[in-house]
């Protein structure tokens, strides 16, 4: 297992480098978040052995779990292995109002802020821990029924409501792309989200921290990086096999 999964670790980095060498990109500009909702928890200390340390998971309950066993893991590690102090761990799938005081204290950034109501407790919440999260605002960009994320035509009311907030820190967009093997359909959203990330880096209120642009995963990362990405968030290509 330990080879398998370094050897598919380095296949994605490899590809972000190749990716960005073609459109003329840093790989540092590209943070790979490693997505660890279906690996076991041996898998998940092997890509920190690895050197990762973004990591990320969908569900709030599997989140807590698992930051939790990595938090011993590193407390725990000997002399000889060469861990990070720490992991950075991102909370990418939806998130329920009533789940946010617990994702508070964990998550690094917040990727799915899609309603006002959400932000709004967030806002609360992060007010009486005297926290000051960073969250991305999900956008839905394809044509298609998503489930989550705002609608491109309601993107930068929704984005000014919430730099005007002042427990949380917007940086930037997320968006997901849909399960399509249609490459052109998928590139579309890619350039959708680019284009709303720039006009929303134009207004008045956005900061310089709104520089995040999180959008990719395990069968259209390569994409994303063509198209301007710096967050991407890659699990079965890493894992699965
Ligand atoms: C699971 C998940 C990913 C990673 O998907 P893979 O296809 O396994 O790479 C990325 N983003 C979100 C929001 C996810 O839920």
């Amino acid at each position: 297992m330990k080879n398998a999964i370094s050897q598919r670790l380095k296949e994605v980095r490899d590809k972000i480098a190749s990716v960005c060498a073609r459109v003329n990109r840093l790989p540092s500009e590209v943070k790979l978040v490693v997505v660890t909702k279906a690996a076991a928890e041996e898998a998940a200390k092997e890509v920190i052995r690895q050197g990762e340390i973004e990591l990320g998971e969908n569900r709030v309950q599997r989140l807590s779990r698992i930051s939790s066993q990595i938090s011993d893991f590193l407390q725990s590690s000997d002399e000889n292995e060469k861990l990070p102090e720490k992991v950075n761990w991102h909370m990418i799938g939806h998130l329920q109002r009533n789940k946010v005081q617990g994702v508070l204290p964990i998550a690094s950034l917040i990727h799915s802020v899609d309603t006002l109501r959400l932000a709004e407790q967030i806002n609360s919440s992060a007010g009486k821990l005297n926290l000051r999260p960073k969250v991305l605002m999900q956008v839905n960009t394809s044509e298609e029924a998503q489930k989550y994320g705002v609608p491109v035509g309601a993107a930068v009311y929704l984005a000014e409501q919430l730099f005007s907030m002042p427990n949380l820190e917007l940086v930037g967009l997320m968006t997901m792309a849909p399960l399509t093997r249609d490459k052109n359909a998928v590139r579309a959203c890619f350039v959708r989200a680019r284009e709303l990330f720039v006009e929303l880096k134009g207004e008045q209120m956005a900061r310089a921290s709104f520089k995040e642009l999180s959008m990719g995963m395990s069968a259209d990362y390569e994409i994303a990086v063509e198209e301007g990405a710096t967050i991407i968030r890659v699990g079965s290509a890493i894992f699965a096999g």
